[in-house]
C-alpha cells in the first residue's frame, strides 16, 4: 500500500536506480552535493550487489530544509535509468510520487498504477545523442530534470559537475548542456507537487561519508602510516588516504593480506608512527593474532572494523552490527583495548581523533567499529572543526638522544602501567618489543613473579583509561523531558533513532535516544545515569543475538527486554647488561652486541654460528647498536632478539617481513634485519615472501634453514627433502620441497644468496654484502639442527658445499642463477646467486623524502583544507 502524499514542503526523497556500471552512486552523490551547496540538508545511501556490471543498483537521497539523519523509507521521485528500477521501486513511492524515465521505455498496461503515480517521460537517450555523448550521460539529463521538477535551478549541479571533471572541459561542457536540456524539458512538459527551497545563503556545509570522515579524522590526528588490504566497506579509507598521501605526508600502502596490513601497522607503531589499518569482519578474523601482538607488545594502533553481514563472506555490500562482541573479545589472552562506535559522520571524525589519543596514551590497540551503512552513506554537516583537535601522544620520549641514568626499559614497571616509549633509533638506547611474555627490558621470561607483574602492569592502565573515557561523553542522550520511551542503540542506528524521535514527537510521544559510543571499556556509570527513569526502553541494533543488550546486562545488570534487532540488507633496553662497560655512541663490537642473556639453543646448533656471523658483519659495518633493528619470528631462531643487543621486535609466527618492511618505511636510517626459520619464512610466512621480494624494501632477510621444525620437536618443514622421515612424515616426506633460491629469483628479489654456518668468513662476507645492498636481500643460511635433522648435518654439508664466487658464476646472469639454484645433490652451491639493484620500495614513496618519518612532526593542520574540499 502506498503512503499518503508527502505534505511537508522542503523534504523530498529521490531514488536513482539502474544497472551496476551506470554511475548510480556517482549520480546520487553529485545530486546530493549540489543540493548541499544549495543550502539543503541531505542524507544519501547506496544499495548495490557485489558485482561490477549488471545487477540492480540504487541510491536513495533524502533532502530537506532541516537536518536529515537517515534516508526515508518512502520515495517521492524515482529516477529510473532502466525499466527494472521503475517496477522494483513502485511500492516505495508515496502517493503522488513520480518516476523520471527514458521516454523510450514502454510500460505494459497496468504495470504502473497511473492514478497514484506520476509518470515523467524524458528523452534521455535522444538528448544525449543530440550532443554526441556516451550513454552514461543519460543520468546527467535525468538529474537536470529532477532538479527542475522540485523547483530548483541548475547552477549548483553545474558547479559540482565542473569540479568533478576539472581539466576535461569538453566533458564538463557536454554534461552541463544535457543537464540544462533535461531541466528545460521537464519544466516545459511536467509538473510535480514536491518542492525544495534553496537557502538564500548556504551555511557552507560539507557532504561526506563515514569513511571520508574517519580518514579526515586520521589525518587530523596526525596518522602517518596506513596499511590495508582492500575489503568492502573499508576500502574507501584506503582509496582516499592514498589519493592524499603527498599532501598529508602519510605512508599509505596496500598490503598483500590483512595479516600483513596489521603487522605492518604494529611495526610502524613500534618505530614511533601513529598507525592505522582498516578492514571488515572477515579481514579482522585474519588480523586477530596481529591485534594481540599489538596488545602484548603495547604498541598503539587503530583498527577500523567496518561491519557487514556474516558469517563468512556474508553479504559483502550490505550492513550489519554483529561484530561488537567479536571486537571486544578478539585475540587470545587478555589485554586492555578501546572499542569506540561512532554513530554519524561527525562522530566518525571526532571519535577517530580520540581513538588515536587513547591508543597512544595507554599504548593499547583501539578499534573504531563502523558498518557499511555508516561508512558509505553520505550526510551533510557543518565542516569538522580541525582547530579543536588536540593530539595527545602520552609518554613518548621524542628526544633524539637517550639521557636516562639507567638503561632504557621498554616495559618499565610503572605505577600507571604505562611505560615510556622512545622513537626507534634514539641515540644511545635500544628497544626490544616482544610478543612473548617479557621482563621490563623486553626479554622473554617465564618467571612467575615477572609474568604476573607484567600482566598487572598492563591492566593498571585501565583505571585511568576509564576516567578518560568518562570525560569523552561515552554515552549521549538525545531528546528532552520525561520520556515515554527510551531508545538505546549504537553505531549507525543513531540516524534512524533520531528520525524516530522526530516522528514520535509529531505524534505526541515523548521519546529519548541513548547512544552508547564507547563499548570497551564499557561506560557503566554514564549509561546508568543516562537511563535514569526513562520509561519504557527499547534496544536498536542490527544483529540477531542482542549483542549490545548482553553487554549492558554484563556491565550493569540491566536488562532491556524489548529490542528491535534487524538484519538489514541495506541497512623492549634490550639487555640490562647491554650498556655495561660501554658508552652510548661507540661503534658496536661483537662483545657489545651480546645481551648477556642465558642462551637456550642446543649445544652445537647452527644458530650460534649464524648469529655470530651476523654480529661480525654488523661490527664490520661500524653500525651502532641503536642503528640496527632485528625482527624475529617464531621458532628456535626467534630467541635471537634475546641474544642480539640491538633494537628488536620478536613478532608472531610468519610475520617478520611485513613488520620489518614497516619499520624500514618508518625509519629509513635503521638497518633492518629480519630473521626467520624455514617454516616461518617459507611456510606460514610464504604469503609475504614473494611480496617482499617484488616490493623491494631495503631490508635483509636471514633464514635459519635447517630443513626441519626444531622448536616443535622435529616435524617436516617446507624445505624438508622428499624421503626424509620426520615425526609427521613417518613413511618419508613425499611432498616436493620449496626451493628458496629459485622462489626468490622468480619473485624478482634483487639479492639472492645462500650461506653456511660452518663457512664463517664466507657467511660474514655474505651478510655484509646483503646489508650493503639497496633493496630486498635474502640470505638463506644452511643451519644444521643437531637435535632433529640427522640427514642435513655438518658432515652432509661439509662434503658438498662449494663457493659460487670460486666457480666463475656471474651473479648478474639470471638464467645461470636458476641453473645453480637447482643444484642439490653431490654439490651444493653457497654464495651470491643473483645480485642486481633496482629502485627500492621506499624510493617510490615521495613522502619518504627528507627526514625519516619518525622524526617528522605530526601535522594534523592540513586537514582543514581537505575538509573544505567536501563542500
Ligand atoms: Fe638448534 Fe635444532 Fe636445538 Fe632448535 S632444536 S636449538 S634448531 S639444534
Amino acid at each position: 500500500m502506498m503512503e499518503p502524499p508527502h505534505t511537508s514542503v522542503n523534504r523530498i526523497t529521490f531514488l536513482i536506480g539502474g544497472e551496476a556500471g551506470q554511475g548510480i552512486t556517482r549520480g546520487g552523490s553529485v545530486l546530493g552535493r549540489a543540493l548541499t551547496r544549495a543550502g539543503l540538508h541531505v542524507f544519501g545511501a547506496n544499495d548495490y550487489p557485489s558485482i561490477i556490471r549488471g545487477g540492480h543498483n540504487f541510491y536513495t537521497l533524502t533532502v530537506s530544509g532541516k537536518e536529515v539523519y537517515s534516508q526515508d523509507d518512502m520515495v517521492d521521485l524515482v529516477i529510473a535509468l532502466n525499466k527494472e528500477t521503475a517496477l522494483l521501486h513502485l511500492h516505495e513511492l508515496r502517493k503522488g510520487g513520480g518516476i523520471i524515465y527514458d521516454e523510450r521505455i514502454d510500460f505494459e498496461e497496468g504495470e504502473i498504477p497511473e492514478e497514484d503515480v506520476k509518470l515523467f517521460p524524458i528523452p534521455l537517450t535522444d538528448i544525449v545523442k543530440e550532443v554526441g555523448g556516451p550513454p552514461i550521460m543519460r543520468n546527467s539529463v535525468a538529474l537536470g530534470a529532477a532538479i527542475a521538477l522540485v523547483g530548483l535551478k541548475t547552477a549548483p549541479l553545474e558547479g559540482v559537475i565542473a569540479e568533478a571533471f576539472a581539466g576535461r572541459e569538453n566533458v564538463v561542457e557536454s554534461n552541463v548542456s544535457v543537464i540544462r536540456m533535461g531541466h528545460d524539458y521537464a519544466r516545459e512538459h511536467h509538473e510535480f507537487e514536491g518542492r525544495l527551497r534553496a537557502e538564500e545563503s548556504s551555511p557552507g556545509r560539507i557532504m561526506v561519508t563515514g569513511s571520508e570522515a574517519i580518514a579526515l579524522g586520521a589525518i587530523g590526528a596526525g596518522c602517518m602510516f596506513y596499511s590495508a588490504y582492500p575489503m568492502t566497506p573499508a576500502s574507501a579509507i584506503l582509496h582516499y588516504l592514498i589519493s592524499k598521501d603527498q599532501e598529508t605526508g602519510m605512508v599509505v600502502l596496500q598490503a598483500e593480506s590483512e595479516i600483513a596490513a596489521i603487522t605492518m601497522t604494529v611495526g610502524a607503531s613500534y618505530a614511533g608512527l601513529r598507525s592505522m589499518t582498516g578492514t571488515s569482519g572477515g579481514g579482522f578474523c585474519l588480523m586477530t593474532e596481529g591485534f594481540g601482538l599489538a596488545g602484548a607488545t603495547e604498541n598503539p594502533i587503530v583498527v577500523m572494523l567496518g561491519q557487514r553481514p556474516g558469517p563468512s563472506t556474508g553479504m559483502a555490500t550490505y550492513t550489519a552490527q554483529a561484530d561488537l562482541l567479536f571486537a571486544i573479545h578478539a585475540s587470545q589472552g587478555e589485554f586492555p583495548r578501546v572499542v569506540v562506535a561512532p554513530g554519524d559522520v561527525d562522530d566518525c571524525f571526532t571519535r577517530t581523533v580520540e581513538a588515536f589519543n587513547l591508543a597512544e596514551k595507554y599504548q593499547i590497540p583501539a578499534i573504531i567499529l563502523g558498518d557499511k551503512s555508516l561508512l558509505e552513506s553520505h550526510k551533510s554537516t557543518l565542516p569538522f572543526d580541525a582547530e579543536s583537535i588536540e593530539i595527545e601522544r602520552g609518554e613518548l620520549l621524542e628526544a633524539e638522544e637517550w639521557t636516562g641514568e639507567e638503561e632504557y626499559r621498554r616495559y618499565e614497571i610503572t605505577e600507571s602501567g604505562v611505560s615510556p616509549r622512545i622513537i626507534l633509533g634514539t641515540r644511545g638506547a635500544t628497544m626490544l618489543a616482544n610478543g612473548n611474555e617479557h621482563d621490563e627490558y623486553g626479554f622473554t621470561t617465564i618467571d612467575p613473579i615477572g609474568v604476573v607483574a607484567m600482566a598487572d602492569k598492563r591492566f593498571r592502565k585501565k583505571a585511568r583509561l576509564v576516567d578518560d573515557i568518562n570525560g569523552l561523553e561515552p554515552v549521549k542522550v538525545f531528546g528532552e523531558g520525561e520520556p515515554d520511551v527510551t531508545l538505546v542503540g549504537w553505531g549507525s542506528t543513531k540516524g534512524p533513532a533520531l528520525e524516530a524521535l522526530r516522528l514520535l514527537g509529531g505524534e505526541g510521544i515523548n521519546a529519548r535516544f541513548v547512544q552508547i559510543v564507547y563499548m570497551e571499556p564499557f561506560p557503566s556509570e554514564a549509561f546508568e545515569s543516562a537511563m535514569g527513569d526513562g520509561g519504557r526502553s527499547m534496544l536498536l541494533e542490527t544483529n540477531i543475538t542482542n549483542q549490545l543488550g548482553r553487554l549492558i546486562k554484563e556491565h550493569t545488570g540491566a536488562r532491556i527486554r524489548q529490542s528491535l534487532r534487524q538484519i538489514q540488507r541495506e541497512a623492549l633496553q634490550p639487555g640490562r647488561d647491554r650498556r655495561r662497560g660501554e658508552e652510548a655512541g661507540l661503534m658496536a663490537s661483537i662483545r657489545e652486541l651480546d645481551t648477556g642473556q642465558k642462551n637456550y639453543w642446543c649445544p652445537g646448533c647452527g644458530n650460534f654460528g649464524l648469529l655470530n656471523g651476523v654480529k661480525r658483519a654488523i661490527a664490520r659495518l661500524g653500525l651502532r647498536r641503536d642503528q640496527v633493528t632485528a625482527v624475529t619470528g617464531i621458532g628456535c631462531h626467534g630467541k635471537t632478539t634475546n641474544y642480539f643487543a640491538v633494537n628488536g621486535f620478536h613478532v608472531i609466527h610468519g610475520r617478520v617481513l611485513p613488520v620489518a618492511t614497516a619499520i624500514k618505511l618508518a625509519n629509513k636510517e635503521q638497518t633492518v634485519l629480519g630473521f626467520a626459520g624455514d617454516g616461518d619464512a617459507y611456510g606460514i610466512g610464504m604469503g609475504h615472501f614473494p611480496h617482499a621480494a617484488r616490493r623491494n624494501p631495503n631490508i635483509t632477510l636471514v633464514v635459519h634453514n635447517n630443513l626441519i621444525y626444531g622448536l616443535t620437536t622435529g616435524q617436516t618443514s617446507p624445505t624438508t627433502k622428499p624421503g626424509h622421515v620426520t615425526k609427521t612424515t613417518p613413511r618419508g616426506a613425499f611432498e616436493e620441497a620449496i626451493n628458496p633460491i629459485s622462489t626468490a629469483l622468480a619473485s624478482n628479489a634483487g639479492f639472492v644468496a645462500r650461506g653456511y654456518v660452518a663457512e664463517m668468513d664466507h657467511l660474514v662476507d655474505l651478510v655484509e654484502e646483503a646489508l650493503r645492498f639497496r633493496g630486498f636481500a635474502l640470505v638463506d643460511v644452511l643451519q644444521p639442527c643437531v637435535a632433529w635433522n640427522r640427514i642435513n648435518t655438518y658432515q652432509f654439508y661439509n662434503e658438498r658445499v662449494y663457493k659460487l664466487g670460486e666457480s666463475g658464476h656471474d651473479p648478474t646472469d639470471l638464467p645461470a642463477a636458476y641453473e645453480r639454484a637447482e643444484e642439490w645433490s653431490e654439490r651444493i652451491p653457497i654464495g651470491v646467486f643473483y645480485k642486481v639493484e633496482r629502485p627500492t620500495y621506499g624510493d617510490n614513496f615521495p613522502v619518504l623524502a627528507g627526514e625519516p618519518m619518525v622524526r617528522k612532526r605530526l601535522d594534523g593542520g592540513k586537514v582543514a583544507k581537505l575538509i573544505s574540499e567536501f563542500a
